[in-house]
């Protein structure tokens, strides 16, 4: 080989070796930058997992810090938990699942009064045999094995009753267990002995006291009817000695005694039905009644004081509200009273109206009835209001000082009407007057039961004339005459009703079919309008209405008048009595004179006994075992048209109607012996056995009805008499 070749190939294998020598070096750079990374990315790794340690270790320390913080909280709560456990009153136990006690408080420990046995550890079951054996616990009438195995179906029990148990020393605890989600239970006593002689105090209390309240009703009761009987006495004979002749004086003791007796009867009365509703033996006796005859028999009750005053009476009833209601009708008329003789006693001049109106609910067929009673009193203060209807309140002032009363009429009128489900209430003008009202819902009677008496005016009667001073009068009446279609002039005074009648002579005077006019009125009365319409050759009938049908019927000019009326009354008398007008133009159809006899046949003889149109007296036996009573009735009706017959019980009274055969009998209802219930129940049963025609029997009694006129039909009477006796009721009755 040549040099030069020589030389060729050692050039190119020395720049074959440059050149893997640069191809390594270049090689080694790369690995070297990959290391230089790869030892960042490792120092950055090393550096992170550092400050992570260095975290957790921080983190760790702080841990063990708060648990053992933790661990003594939890220690100082364990203690005060226990500390508050020992501290209280009742016991504390509580037991694991196999019925070992874990801990207990001083006071669970010290009912076992220092037992040894007695601490953590002990069982259950020992704890009872030790409560039984050591007669901790009374165990009452039940055995101790009994007893044991009672406490442990308790425990046995998830959720067990909390027991009350009576300790050895009249303690007595209520033990109260909860078992918890481990099947361990805490057992709570309650020390109840305070609780327990109070509840047993209050219950002797409560005892005593309806105890107490039956008595004093009683006694109420009692008091009622012995001061009744002997009232009957004072309040019939006076009335009988006022019947005879008297000098003036002696007739104003005689008045005095009659009107302090009847008030000393109302006080009575209240005093009694007060206790009544307090001690909630008051019950409604709902019957089917007529509620505008019932105010009417208020308000002629009250008329006479009413009309004494100067006051006058007026009702307006709602032309188009039912009249028949299914409701007590006794307490009714009792708040009535009250609240129309409240209105009366409280109203110096002026007048007192009843107005009546209803809002009928056809879904239900009830109305829902409002009544209220306006008058033109004294008024009532405005701070007065709320109070009236409180127990023994009086608006107590010098202007009412002067006026007599319990102040218990608004309190139990208010409690007699929310009994009835409705509501009372008041508005009143100091000076002006005042209006009480109350709601009623009342179901509406079955109308066919009874029929509604006839209220329509005779077909022919036309033209009314009304004349009343009273502008209120005049208008009820004007409005009751329209509703039926008739016509009504209405003028304020005799005078002008003269004028109006005769006319001046020029004018054609207006021709009235009849004239309604009122008794009193200023100038010239209604019985002088009458002498003088009469004078004048006016023949019209003419209709008085008064307050005083007696003073009336006295005066000559009372013949001049086709129908006397007490007024107010109600619009089916008042029609009634129209229809009744002897020889009046329109008195022409048969059908219309047949309602007038019909509303006067009701107190006929029966038609199927003869012997009663023979009998010129008829016979009333009256049964009464009082003497004074027996005295006071032959007096009251030694001059009337009747044989008056006694017999002074019971059996007498059955005797006595077996023997004859009396139109009437008069029965007391308490009697000793046989009372008059039991008679009439022989009577009635004899009656129905033998087809004897029935004797209608008349209760009187001296006791309010417990359950009402109702009740007394149900036992066979036919009516009620209320102890004292009144002449004029009496006469009413026999009727
Ligand atoms: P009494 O009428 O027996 O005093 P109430 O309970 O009936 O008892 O009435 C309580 C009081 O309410 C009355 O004393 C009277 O002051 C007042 N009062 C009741 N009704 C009226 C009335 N119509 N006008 C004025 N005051 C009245």
């Amino acid at each position: 080989m040549s040099l030069a070749t020589k030389l060729a190939e050692e050039r190119r294998a020395r720049l074959a070796a440059e050149q893997l020598l640069e191809q390594k070096q270049a090689e080694l750079h790369a690995a070297n930058r990959k290391l230089g990374r790869h030892a960042r990315a490792l120092s950055e790794e090393i550096n992170e997992t550092r400050a992570e340690v260095k975290y957790v270790r921080d983190e760790n320390h702080r841990f063990k810090l708060d648990l053992s913080e933790a661990q003594e909280k939890v220690q100082i709560a364990q203690r005060r938990l226990w500390h508050s456990i020992q501290a209280i009153q009742d016991g504390f136990a509580f037991f694991d699942q196999d019925g070992k006690l874990l801990a207990a408080n001083e006071a669970w420990i010290g009912v076992f009064d220092g037992l040894d046995e007695i601490e953590p550890g002990v069982t259950y079951i020992r704890m009872l045999q030790l409560a039984t054996e050591e007669g901790i616990v009374d165990i009452g009438e039940m055995s101790a094995p009994d007893w044991r195995s009672m406490m442990m179906e308790r425990w046995e029990d998830p959720q067990p009753e909390p027991i009350i148990l009576r300790l050895w020393n009249d303690v007595y605890i209520k033990l109260i267990d909860q078992r918890g989600p481990e099947g361990d239970i805490v057992f709570l006593a309650l020390n109840i002995t305070d609780t327990v002689r109070y509840e047993s105090e209050l219950n002797t209390a409560r005892q005593k006291a309806e105890s107490a309240n039956r008595a004093k009703s009683a006694f109420l009761a009692n008091m009622s009817h012995e001061i009744r009987t002997p009232m009957n006495g004072v309040v019939g004979m006076a009335e009988l000695m006022a019947d005879t002749n008297l000098t003036d004086e002696q007739k104003l003791y005689v008045e005095t005694i009659k009107n302090s007796g009847e008030a000393l009867l109302v006080i009575i009365n209240d005093v009694l039905d007060y206790s009544k509703i307090e001690a909630e033996k008051l019950v409604l006796h709902p019957e089917p009644f007529d509620l505008e005859r019932c105010i009417h028999e208020v308000t002629t009750l009250l008329q006479p004081g009413a009309r004494d005053k100067g006051l006058e009476l007026i009702v307006d009833y709602d032309l188009f509200l039912p009249t028949r209601f299914v409701g007590d009708p006794g307490r009714i008329r009792q708040v009535l009273t009250n609240l129309l003789g409240n209105a009366v006693k409280f109203t110096l001049e002026g007048h007192v109206v009843v107005r009546v109106v209803g809002v009928p609910d056809a879904q239900d067929g009830v109305v829902h009835v409002h009544i209220t009673v306006e008058d033109t009193g004294i008024g009532i203060p405005e701070e007065k209001i709320q109070h009236i209807f409180g127990e023994f309140n009086q608006v107590d002032d010098e202007r009412n000082r002067q006026f007599e009363g319990t102040g218990l009429g608004l309190a139990i009128s208010r409690r007699l009407v929310s009994l009835m489900g409705g509501e009372i209430w008041v508005d009143s003008d100091l000076g002006k007057g005042s209006a009480f009202g109350f709601q009623l819902t009342l179901p509406v009677a079955d109308q066919a039961a009874e029929p509604d008496p006839t209220i329509t005016i005779p077909e022919g009667l036309r033209h009314v004339l009304v004349v009343d001073d009273h502008p209120l009068n005049r208008a009820i009446l004007e409005k009751q005459i329209a509703a039926l279609g008739a016509t009504a002039r209405c003028c304020g005074s005799g005078p002008e009703a003269l004028e109006m009648i005769t006319g001046d002579g020029a004018q054609k005077a207006p021709v009235f079919d009849l004239i309604i006019t009122d008794h009193n009125m200023p100038g010239m009365d209604g019985l002088e309008l009458a002498q003088a319409l009469r004078d004048a050759h006016v023949s019209t009938p003419i209709l008085m209405l008064t307050s005083s049908v007696g003073y009336a019927e006295m005066d000559p000019a009372r013949r001049h008048l086709a129908a006397l009326l007490q007024r107010p009354s109600p619009r089916h008398e008042l029609f009634a009595a129209i229809h009744r007008i002897e020889g009046a133009p329109w008195r022409d159809t048969p059908k219309k004179a047949q309602i007038a006899d019909g509303a006067r046949a009701q107190g006929d003889a029966p038609q199927n006994s003869p012997d009663a149109e023979q009998r010129t007296k008829p016979i009333v036996l009256a049964a009464e075992d009082n003497r004074t009573n027996r005295l006071v009735l032959d007096k009251m009706l030694r001059h009337t048209n009747i044989d008056l017959i006694f017999a002074e019980h019971g059996q007498e009274a059955v005797d006595m109607w077996r023997e004859g055969a009396p139109d009437l009998i008069l029965m007391d209802i308490s009697m000793p012996g046989m009372d008059g219930k039991e008679a009439t129940r022989l009577i009635r049963d004899e009656q129905e056995a033998t087809g004897r025609a029935p004797v209608p029997i008349i209760a009187m009694t001296a006791h309010q009805l417990e359950d009402g006129e109702g009740g007394l039909r149900r036992l066979g009477f036919d009516g009620y008499l209320g102890k004292p006796m009144r002449k004029s009721a009496i006469l009413t009755c026999l009727e």
